[in-house]
């Protein structure tokens, strides 16, 4: 299941899409969403919040928690769970990510049509170059592990 939670940020000059895993949360644990320019003046609470490369998360604990309760016995659930674990992250490996892929992608699309194999290795090259600068930039979900259970 993959349903498209878009979420302004408190200034409103950016949203983020987000996924949420299985649909064991309800979007509405999502308290405030920050972007960089609104989160400047936000402190970091690390018990109901995720930083993402200057982007923040603040959840309802309370909610999640609650939620969360069938989960598993031994499941902490905080913030990090959450956002890791898939139940309420990213659509993508960053906020606007699903957005922005379409576009840089729609040039090397049109290769398919006319080249499959060069489409291929651009497709792929593009793939792995762009992992790598998101990892660069800093966006958590690009450096995770190579076996994360998140994805799109
Ligand atoms: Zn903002």
């Amino acid at each position: 299941m993959c349903m498209d939670y878009k979420i302004k940020c408190r200034c409103g000059s950016s949203a983020a899409s987000f996924n949420l895993r299985d649909g064991v949360m309800p979007v509405e644990i999502v308290n405030r969403l920050y972007c960089p320019e609104c989160s400047k003046d936000i402190t970091y609470n690390p018990e109901v919040m995720l930083y993402d490369n200057g982007w923040m998360i603040e959840y309802d604990m309370d909610i999640a928690k609650f939620m969360g309760q069938n989960l598993s016995n031994n499941t902490h659930i905080t913030p990090a769970f959450l956002f890791d674990e898939g139940y309420c992250t990213w659509r993508g490996t960053y906020p606007t990510d699903h957005i922005d892929s379409v576009r840089e992608r729609e040039e090397i699309i049109k290769l398919a049509k006319t080249d499959p194999k060069k489409y291929f290795n651009e497709i792929k090259r593009w793939g792995i170059e762009r992992m790598e600068r998101l990892a660069a930039e800093g966006w958590r979900k690009a450096n995770e592990r190579e076996d994360a259970r998140v994805s799109n």
